[in-house]
């Protein structure tokens, strides 16, 4: 490896995890931070740590000359993103490599290219992987978009080019509802994304969101099979899985296989994601996108390959080959991550942040618990409300699931309300059990569920 130092431009867990395996390679770590995150675990653990700015992210976790000065100073060699700020900004990536510094992730081409969703549908087709039927570009206006869902079927979705996090959607259920809701999402996406772009796609019923890990080092590409995150609210994913349950291993192979094809297509570097919705009556997969960057969600993956994700984008950015082997790669037992958030689920999941006053954290040889958190800790207000990701591994999803009850049951983050209670009440959840779920399940779930369960709430509180 060519590096000997990163700076990490990122906080919360993720900039944790990303200096405990820069570490592990025997990298020097510098750490940027905002006010707000002055005494961060991050800041704590890093070999150095350089102010950058304001508690608002748009002055300092989003500066990108903030950040490149910071790197200059430090001489760092390479920066890695994250997720989430500036993990896939085309130009951040650009102004890195600008500055003579390695980008801990895919060109600036390839995150324009694939982070554009209406560019990477097309780049997708072009693979040959199956696409969501939908718009052929973008859309220009209302009476566009309902021709075109006449054309698929109604209900439809629009949604930004630019969007991500589960942002920039919207369900059309007839042609009169284009009217008004087309020019209003086209000037939210134009607010939040800088793009107002948007396209088409019709709505996949009772699909299953599965997902394929990526690895490449613009020669070799190869998967590290897949992971499950059906489990979602408002298009965000709560709790994830890998492998996906009951997937036919013909449909994993194609699924697998079509993701190395859209990545071998365009010269892929680093880790990345590709997304699809599964209809499972139909065994049919569609791709939605590509996440250009590490996913909140890897942990899972590591626990069933063995893989270091983060080391693995740390190398290959030092320009070191791909080190794993397609035939390598293998599925041993099954993984599940709960996130866990500063938000109150009996309160519409309010975001609640505050000072962590206990914690009591499970471990073991099967459970990892990626976290920032530490007694005496303020959860800042600024940012998102994610505190860690209990992640627990075991030899069949119903070992995984039993230690998964027990992990939560060790879990204590006392002084501020947490998403803990939420992840409790599923893992004992019948349907959770037998995987009887899709994108929509957790939605309708607590229209009743949690409320069912007001004996924990009690404890809970
Ligand atoms: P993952 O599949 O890794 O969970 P998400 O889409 O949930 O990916 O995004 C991870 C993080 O990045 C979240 O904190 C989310 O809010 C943020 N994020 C992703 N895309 C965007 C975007 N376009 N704009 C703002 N934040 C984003
Ligand atoms: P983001 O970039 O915000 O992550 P995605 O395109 O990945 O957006 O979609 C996020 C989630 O929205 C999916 O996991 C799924 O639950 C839902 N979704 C997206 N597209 C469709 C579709 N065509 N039909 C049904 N659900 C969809
Ligand atoms: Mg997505």
């Amino acid at each position: 490896m060519t590096i000997r130092s990163v700076l990490v431009a990122n906080r919360g867990e993720i900039a944790v995890r990303i200096i405990r395996a820069a570490k592990a390679l025997g990298l020097r770590t510098i750490q940027v931070y905002s006010a707000a995150d002055a005494d961060s675990l991050a800041v704590r653990l890093a070999d150095e740590a350089v102010a950058i700015g304001p508690a608002a992210a748009k002055k300092s976790y989003l500066n990108i000359e903030a950040i490149i000065e910071a790197a200059q100073k430090t001489k760092a060699e390479a920066v890695h993103p994250g997720y989430g700020f500036l993990a896939e900004n085309a130009d951040f990536a650009d102004a890195v490599v600008a500055a003579g510094l390695r980008f801990v992730g895919p060109s600036g081409a390839s995150i324009r290219l694939l982070g554009d969703k209406v560019a990477a549908r097309e780049a997708a087709r072009k693979a040959g992987v199956p696409t969501v039927p939908g718009s052929d570009g973008r859309v220009a206006d209302a009476n566009a978009a309902a021709a075109i869902a006449r054309g698929i079927g109604f209900p439809v979705m629009i949604k930004a080019a630019a969007g991500g996090g589960g942002r920039g959607i919207r369900i059309i259920q007839d042609a009169a509802e284009f009217e008004r809701q087309f020019p209003q999402a086209s000037a939210e996406a134009a607010a939040a994304f800088g793009d107002g772009g948007l396209y088409v796609e019709k709505v996949i019923a009772k699909a299953r969101h599965i997902e394929v890990q990526i690895l490449g080092d613009g020669r070799n590409f190869v998967h590290c099979f897949e992971r499950e995150c059906s489990l979602q609210r408002r298009r965000q994913k709560v709790w994830e899985e890998a492998p996906a349950f009951r997937l036919p291993q013909a449909i994993r192979e194609k699924l697998c296989a079509s993701a190395v094809a859209l990545a071998r297509s365009v010269g892929y570097v680093g880790a990345g994601t590709v997304e699809y919705l599964y209809d499972e009556q139909a065994q049919d997969f569609y791709f939605i996108e590509v996440n250009t960057r590490i996913q909140v969600e890897h942990p899972v993956t590591e626990m069933i390959t063995g893989i270091d994700l983060v080391q693995e984008m740390l190398k290959i950015a030092g320009g070191d080959p791909l080190s794993v082997r397609q035939e390598d790669v293998a599925i041993a037992g099954h993984a599940i991550e709960c996130r866990i958030n500063a938000e109150d689920p009996f309160k519409d999941f309010q975001p609640w942040p505050g000072t962590v006053e206990r914690l009591v954290v499970p471990d073991g040889r099967h459970v990892r618990f990626d976290t920032m958190l530490f007694e005496g800790y303020a959860v800042p207000p600024f940012y998102d409300s994610l505190l860690g990701k209990l992640v627990v591994h075991g030899d069949t999803r119903e070992q995984c699931l039993s230690r998964l009850s027990d992990a939560l049951a060790g879990l204590e983050i006392g002084g501020i309300p947490t998403t803990v209670p939420l992840h409790r009440a599923l893992a004992a959840d019948p349907d959770v059990a037998t995987g009887n779920v899709h994108t929509r399940f957790l939605e309708k779930w607590l229209e009743t569920g949690l409320a069912a369960t007001s004996g924990e709430k009690e404890v809970a509180l």
